[in-house]
């Protein structure tokens, strides 16, 4: 398999002096980056032939303490913040994107219950209660390897946002019953707990957003089923088939968040669903990358032999090369200014970020091979997987491409609460 990278190809996505990186940004990014490169790419491809977990991927996460790279400091993580992580996922979507996936989600159980829960507003003893029971989920991830899912997709409106989930969870003593079935649960038959969004039942009333509960439920207990196949085109290493929950109890030290708590990070902190672009960022660059490397004669096995003399592939790399600056430097500025009730013009900027991500991420990919030609995209060669694994991108909710376009251009036209007579 020819997944190496020469040195000139793999400079780091944003470098740290000219894009004002912090030093703890700067170091970040390095070691992820030479960790995907040396451990992550070599074997990218099998995961991808066979459509299997990369294990390996995450046991070289957890030896480098990555695991734990957004578990705040004070539980023994690296603490990194959003931008801090959105950019060392990116050098990991570089190489391998299904690991770069499966990771977000992992880290969103951190990131949500970490970082943002800190932004949100509790009571005292909410925050009390809250940071006792995160301080059992840091532990199980930072000294136990504990590997988390997120899986909210359940078919209908729910994972767009538009309705409650109907995965539902009912009090049952000192915890809840849990009913329900989610799709596309990446890590499935891999996590060690799944961070399951669901809808607390409030007596007879009708399931309600505001109920939303985001609780763990350990992947070994009683009434976790997985089930169906996983033969998808791309993202074949995410290995996201169906979760069901049939009657399934969990205490409450499981929940992840306050009851309520996921209502008000969704509609105050809503950067929170952007973090699957890095991923797919990190994917264009790894397409415009091996564009350069493959016309320059310099993918293993080509024999050094240059195809760049002719001006219509220097004008189709001049072209990929604009589009790539364009999404890198609109998304790292939405990455940047990711906060607690950001302006609308910063949501919509974030909107527009995520759409430009995950369609150019696909443009790049489309390009590549058009530029490149017939033998690029032969299975050897890394590209025809980046191709494929970047079509899923648009498809993710809540922020999918159709819902990004829908919500730039009402937000464009009508003001808050603005309607036609
Ligand atoms: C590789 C991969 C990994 C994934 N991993 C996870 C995971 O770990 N956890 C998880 O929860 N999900 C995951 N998903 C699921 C993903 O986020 C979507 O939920 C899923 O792709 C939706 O599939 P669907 O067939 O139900 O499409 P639909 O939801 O029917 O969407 C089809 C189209 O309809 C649009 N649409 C949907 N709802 C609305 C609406 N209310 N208003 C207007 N337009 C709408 C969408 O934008 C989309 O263009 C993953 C998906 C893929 C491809």
């Amino acid at each position: 398999m020819s997944d190496a990278h020469d040195s000139a190809a793999d400079a780091p996505m944003f470098a740290a002096a000219a894009w004002r990186l912090t030093a703890f940004e700067a170091d970040l990014t390095a070691r992820v980056r030479e960790l995907a490169r040396t451990r992550f790419a070599p074997r990218a491809a099998e995961f991808d032939a066979n459509a299997t977990f990369p294990t390996a991927n995450f046991a070289d996460l957890r030896a480098h303490g990555l695991l734990g790279v957004c578990v705040p400091r004070a539980y023994g993580g690296l603490g990194a913040d959003y931008r801090s992580y959105a950019l060392a996922a990116a050098e990991i979507g570089r190489y391998c994107g299904a690991t770069a996936l499966t990771f977000n989600m992992h880290v969103c159980s951190c990131l949500w219950s970490g970082a943002l829960a800190d932004a949100l507003e509790m009571s005292a003893d909410q925050r009390s209660e809250h940071e006792r029971r995160r301080a059992r989920h840091y532990a199980r991830i930072v000294h136990d390897g504990a590997i988390y899912a997120q899986p909210f997709s359940e078919g209908g409106s729910a994972a767009a946002g538009a309705v409650a989930f109907a995965t539902v969870a009912r009090r049952d003593g000192h915890g809840w019953r849990l009913r329900g079935r989610k799709i596309f649960a990446s890590l499935s038959g891999h996590a060690d707990y799944y961070g399951v969004l669901c809808t607390e039942t409030v007596d007879d009333a009708r399931l309600s957003r505001r109920h939303t509960l985001y609780v763990a439920v350990p992947a070994g207990a009683d009434g976790v089923r997985i089930e169906g196949d996983w033969d998808p085109l791309g993202m074949r290493g995410t290995v996201s088939r169906t979760l069901v929950l049939d009657d399934v109890w969990v205490g409450d030290d499981e929940a992840l968040m306050p009851s309520g708590l996921y209502y008000q990070a969704a509609t105050r902190w809503p950067h929170m669903f952007l973090t699957l672009t890095p991923t797919y960022l990190g994917i264009a660059q790894a397409a415009f990358d091996f564009t350069v490397r493959y016309l320059r004669g310099e993918v293993p096995g080509q024999r050094g032999e240059k195809r760049r003399q002719v001006a219509v592939k220097q004008h189709a790399v001049a072209t990929m090369r604009i589009m790539l600056e364009q999404t890198k430097a609109l998304w790292f500025q939405a990455v940047s200014e990711a906060c607690i009730d950001p302006s609308r013009e910063q949501v919509s900027r974030a909107h527009c970020a995520q759409y430009a991500v995950m369609e150019n991420a696909n443009e790049l990919c489309r390009q590549a091979i058009r530029t490149c030609g017939g033998q690029s995209m032969l299975k050897d060669l890394p590209l025809e997987r980046l191709y494929r694994d970047s079509r899923c991108g648009a498809l993710m909710l809540p922020w999918s491409a159709d819902l990004c376009i829908e919500r730039i251009g009402r937000d464009a036209l009508y003001l808050e609460g603005e309607q036609d007579p």
